[in-house]
């Protein structure tokens, strides 16, 4: 490839809201665009498990819109209905760490009817690849090759390729292939974070919505069924705090269950679980400080964003994505796409 080439091709690689607002931004500027994700559908982290007569968000909660062009996202997410505000009776057990929390009010929205929804909605439309588990990145001289676990070397080459995944699994792939990509991404290894699922014949804490849990073991609890339009069986939610996640990294998943159950139990939480399930996040949340919001090389046409670049969470994913996609359109003028 020459130096700063326009890229037409584009490899998305994480169809997470980064991915996802990165490559939706590029097709609108007329690129072509492919997102390959190793999961069966998109949304990453802002993840809802299914169950028989119950559904569950066990990664992201809800999101925050403090930044006014993520907030005019969020209002166009609602107007499609799939995303609305959510106004919980919210708890806190125990005190929170100084500065912990947010000051003044806060809105917080969820995916309606479920966290995915937001990622389905921006997915619609887009060249999506799912079961496709990108291990290896190969630059030649007609641009880039990428190889799946699933597929082996990819027929498509790509002029450029954009990296949407948590840091250490960005950083895997840029190994050999991009040092000061490759030791950005090194430089956040993420937290992780066990959470439990609970189904229930009977909602074990009807007086509250949710909670923050500022104790050695929980960090939040939450009524997912009944988050803005849930059906379904009473599930709630359970997060462990990171640094005890960190510790249980690799215990037993019945092992996992026993204890949070058991603290959720300390709460006040009664009644024993029709169901329960544990999922381990191993890179959770994460952010970088002093990060740029996106980064991106021209010259070998590689890219990186994500949460983590851009103060974490739902809102931050986003931003960076748009941000990632604004620094590769400054290298490739609408006109030039042309032909
Ligand atoms: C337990 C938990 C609680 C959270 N709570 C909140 C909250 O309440 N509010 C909030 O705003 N945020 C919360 N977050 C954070 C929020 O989920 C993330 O900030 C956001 O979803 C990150 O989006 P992303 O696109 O950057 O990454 P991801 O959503 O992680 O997307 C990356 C995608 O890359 C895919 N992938 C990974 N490796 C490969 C590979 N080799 N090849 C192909 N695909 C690959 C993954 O399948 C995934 O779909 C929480 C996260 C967790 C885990």
């Amino acid at each position: 490839m020459s130096r700063e080439r326009v890229p037409r091709s584009v490899a998305v690689v994480g169809a997470g809201l980064a991915g996802l607002a990165c490559a939706g931004a590029l097709r609108d500027a007329g690129h072509a665009v492919r997102l390959f994700d190793k999961s069966r559908g998109p949304s990453g982290r802002a993840a809802t498990r299914r169950g028989e007569g119950w559904a569950c968000d066990h990664g992201a909660q809800y999101f925050t819109a403090d930044d006014p062009q993520f907030a005019a996202e969020v209002r166009r997410w609602c107007e499609a209905g799939v995303a609305a505000e959510w106004t919980p009776r919210l708890g806190v057990f125990g005190d929170a760490a100084p500065g912990s929390r947010r000051e003044g009010p806060t809105r917080r929205f969820v995916g309606v009817p479920a966290m995915t929804a937001p990622a389905r909605w921006l997915a619609a439309g887009q060249q999506l690849l799912p079961q496709h588990t990108i291990d290896q990145l190969r630059r030649d001289d007609d641009g880039w090759h990428l190889r799946s676990a699933e597929h082996g070397w990819l027929d498509a080459v790509f002029d450029a390729v954009l990296l949407a995944l948590p840091a250490p699994q960005a950083r895997d792939l840029l190994g050999g292939v991009h040092a000061r990509l490759e030791a950005l991404a090194a430089s956040e290894p993420m937290q992780p974070c066990w959470s439990v699922m609970a189904v229930y014949d009977d909602d074990p804490l009807p007086q509250l919505d949710a909670a923050f849990v500022n104790q050695p073991l929980l960090s939040w609890i939450c009524a997912d069924h009944r988050k803005p339009g849930r059906a379904g069986a009473p599930c709630w939610l359970l997060h462990a705090q990171p640094a005890w996640s960190h510790e249980h990294l690799e215990a037993e998943q019945p092992w996992i269950v026993q204890q949070m159950l058991g603290a959720f139990a300390e709460l006040g939480a009664r009644g024993v679980p029709r169901h329960a399930f544990a999922h381990r996040w191993r890179y959770a949340r994460g952010a970088l400080a002093d990060a740029p919001a996106a980064a991106w090389d021209p010259a070998t046409g590689l890219g990186l964003c994500g949460d983590w670049l851009c103060g974490g969470r739902v809102e931050g994913a986003w931003r960076s994505g748009r941000a990632l996609a604004g620094e590769v359109l400054a290298h490739a003028p609408r006109a030039s796409l042309a032909g």
